[in-house]
């Protein structure tokens, strides 16, 4: 019988010294809802921008969206999950802690040999790098594709599918580790960026140099501030920029006009919340994913994994570019 419930706040808008523990009455779901027993909880770039304030947030409020447990009650209505059931989630508040509230049609249901682990590290990231390799830039076979922080998370998985749908990746990243995990996820060619001595001069050089003096497809840029102007000169005529992070920081005001200049280029911001919805399309990536994590074709690394107390030193560690696929927090 659960007494209480462990969370992690942010207090204030700060670094992760404001991270702190404390516990909440045991939940109980409402008309609509489950609850879960948490077996781990996903850390996301997201978590930092609101802790930090970069997002908004109430303070002080619980953090985290994403994880996997079991299910341990429903509320009246609830007809699509039942106590006992694993299940998966991205998009739910207040993760951060031994147990979580759902709304019921969000809840993913965790195939049998998936372990709640992997369930845990895979909806974000995964369902990120899913929409982005199929809905924002449909990557085809033989096109060339830049992903930066090719070790990351969301780097690791995006790399994977964008080969198995026929592409030639080129990523980023900042040491030779980094390096080799990106190349043992299938990326063609890693340049190591910190090492470039003007990344907004040399790199699109680098990746031209790459591509026949043509540039890529689509360039796939997390990274944001340091990275934008150096992706948008690796980009071939009519090519696409995807910006979809903000890892060093946001994107200052953009003069439109730049992407006449550079190429008929496109340039999308897009978002995971648009991709998935519905409980129809969240089910239908998720399916995908899950089956491509099954037949081993999709390999989900989970980098580190810290005690759910030591959710300040995790973030320290995102934010200091020392991890490296998933960070998860285990209550
Ligand atoms: P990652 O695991 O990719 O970690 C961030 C990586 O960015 C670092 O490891 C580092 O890789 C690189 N980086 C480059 N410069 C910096 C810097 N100044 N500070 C910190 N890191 C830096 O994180 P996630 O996979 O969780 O997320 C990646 C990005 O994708 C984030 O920006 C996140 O906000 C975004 N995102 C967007 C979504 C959307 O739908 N729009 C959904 C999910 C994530 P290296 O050391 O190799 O440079």
């Amino acid at each position: 019988m659960t007494t209480g419930t462990t969370t992690v706040v942010a207090t204030a808008p700060g670094g992760p010294e404001v991270l702190a523990v404390r516990t909440v009455p045991a939940l109980r779901p409402g008309p609509g809802e489950v609850v879960v027993d948490v077996a781990a909880a996903g850390v996301n770039f997201i978590d930092t921008y609101r802790r930090s304030g970069v997002y908004p947030m109430t303070y002080p409020g619980v953090l985290g969206s994403e994880g996997a447990g079991t299910v341990t009650a429903v509320g009246d209505g609830v007809e699509t999950v039942r106590p006992g059931d694993r299940v998966a989630w991205c998009d739910a508040p207040d993760s951060y802690a031994s147990q979580v509230l759902l709304p019921a049609e969000r809840a993913v249901p965790v195939p049998d040999d998936v372990d709640l682990l992997t369930a845990a590290a895979l909806p974000l990231q995964g369902l990120t790098a899913h929409y982005l390799v199929t809905s924002t830039f449909a990557v085809g076979p033989g096109q060339d594709v830049l992903v930066h922080a090719g070790a990351g998370g969301v780097g690791l998985l995006l790399t994977q599918l964008a080969v198995r749908r026929g592409a030639r990746v080129i990523t980023t990243v900042s040491t030779s580790d980094k390096a080799d995990l990106s190349r043992a996820a299938g990326a063609h060619d890693v340049v190591l960026y910190t090492e470039l001595d003007d990344l907004t001069r040399d790199l699109p050089a680098v990746v031209r140099g790459l591509t026949d003096d043509r540039g890529v497809h689509v360039a796939y840029d997390s990274v944001g501030k340091d990275t934008f102007d150096a992706s948008l000169a690796s980009v071939r005529t009519r090519g696409t920029l995807v910006l979809f992070g903000g890892s060093s920081g946001q994107v200052p005001p953009f003069d439109l006009q730049r992407l006449n200049a550079a190429g008929s280029l496109a340039v999308a911001r897009p978002s995971l919340a648009h991709h998935v919805a519905t409980r129809e399309e969240l089910l239908s990536r998720s399916d995908d994913l899950f089956r491509a994590v099954s037949d081993g074709t999709l390999h989900v690394r989970v980098g580190a994994t810290y005690p759910l107390a030591d959710a300040a030193r995790a973030h320290e560690a995102l934010e200091s570019r020392r991890t490296t696929g998933k960070v998860l927090l285990v209550p």
